[in-house]
């Protein structure tokens, strides 16, 4: 079957009969594809082109044979996480179903954290957090596949710990795995946006193999579907105003209880109760925090979602689930955490409330900076 065409975004077998399974490409585009050198299927093409994203399904075989072929493999794993969203990127029971194999865990997306947040203490921080949920990573590297920092420290890490083995690269989609793969393919061959990359969960399809110096191969796993990312719930289009891009500006607001904010009209914080103090926000720099009294909140909020507080925008919020509130009473610096989104850092002995989309996790942790 060397005649077989495969998409060089995704690497599904190219056919134009089902437009619903893998691969779909519309008969009048596989010549064009060709001729341009640049044969992607219809749903790698719209990604490209339009940052759209049909979805796609890992299913429940697929995932269970994926497990255990990693449980049975012999393999360092490389185990991506999202810093900026460290409880999103949490695969539940990771530890289970690696088995004996080592996991070096990759702390992605370092470059949207502030720059006067000193990295050793980032990497301590990682760590301790992947402790508490149970993973004994045996070492921690931070890097930005996007801006390509450090990746050159991680390989050498990745060999230093591999010693002949295969290397899985596993993580949650919207990590950054396929553009860390990418980053890491170019490194080694030359070759460009092999894979292709979305902010937007689920793009990669097909398992993906680079091969090592000595007949290893590093295996690019597909993503795993974390049920509550905020990406489930919000439009593509939104997610690009919420995910964030650079260097995250924190924005630190002074509050007397009975004050909330508004994180655009898609998240609430209350303060509800404790001395004024000062609360710092870390979300995307161009998303619209608005103040308000606690007492008009939900009257703001009926009357302004969609127009002042936005996304989502207002011909998208009959279909936004509705906003469901969690109350946290915070003895020590902690910082409240909107998955997916960004979080507030509060200070002790505050009493506090956050508001997510329904299907969207709220949870308290010890403050990262
Ligand atoms: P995957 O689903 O894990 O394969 O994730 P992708 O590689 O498709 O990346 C998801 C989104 O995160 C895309 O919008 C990427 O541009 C973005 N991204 C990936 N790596 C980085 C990074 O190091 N820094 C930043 N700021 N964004 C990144």
């Amino acid at each position: 079957q060397d005649d077989e065409l495969r998409c060089i975004g995704c690497g599904a077998v190219i056919q134009s009969t089902d437009p619903a399974a893998p691969g779909y490409t519309p008969a009048s585009a596989i010549q064009k594809g060709l001729d341009n050198d640049e044969l992607y299927c219809q749903r790698c093409f719209r990604l490209r082109h339009y940052n759209e994203i049909a979805p796609v399904s890992l299913t429940d075989d697929d995932f269970l044979r994926l497990l255990s072929q990693i449980r049975d493999a012999n393999a360092l794993i490389v185990y991506v996480v999202d810093i900026f969203d460290f409880n999103g990127s949490l695969i539940p029971g990771l530890h289970r179903f690696v088995g004996d194999n080592p996991i070096l865990l990759v702390g992605n997306k370092e470059d949207l954290l502030p720059r006067s947040l000193r990295r050793p203490k980032l990497r301590d921080w990682i760590r301790q957090q992947a402790n508490q949920a149970g993973l004994r990573p045996i070492d921690t590297v931070l890097v930005s596949a996007k801006k390509n920092h450090e990746i050159d420290d991680l390989l050498e890490t990745i060999e230093k710990y591999r010693r002949g083995r295969d290397v899985y690269v596993v993580g949650v989609t919207n990590v950054g795995k396929s553009t860390l793969i990418n980053q890491i393919i170019k490194q080694r061959t030359g070759v460009q946006d092999l894979i292709t990359t979305s902010r937007f969960p689920g793009t990669t399809l097909d398992e993906i193999e680079i091969p090592l110096a000595d007949g290893q191969k590093l295996v690019d796993t597909p993503g795993i579907i974390h049920p509550h990312q905020m990406a489930h719930v919000l439009s593509a289009k939104d997610l690009k105003i919420v995910a964030p891009q650079k260097e995250i500006k924190p924005r630190t607001y002074q509050l007397d209880p009975a004050q909330t904010i508004f994180i655009g009209g898609v998240a609430r914080f209350d303060f509800e109760k404790g001395p004024r103090s000062g609360f710092v926000t870390y979300f995307d720099n161009n998303l619209k925090l608005h103040r308000t009294k606690l007492a008009n909140a939900d009257r703001f909020y009926e009357k302004h979602r969609g127009d002042l507080l936005t996304p989502p925008t207002a011909d998208e919020t009959a279909d936004f689930p509705p906003l469901e509130r969690e109350e946290f009473h915070v003895r020590q610096k902690s910082d409240i955490v909107f998955e997916g989104l960004g979080w507030i850092t509060v200070p002790a002995g505050v009493t506090v409330a956050a508001w997510v989309p329904k299907g969207v996790a709220a949870l308290v942790r010890k403050a990262m900076i």
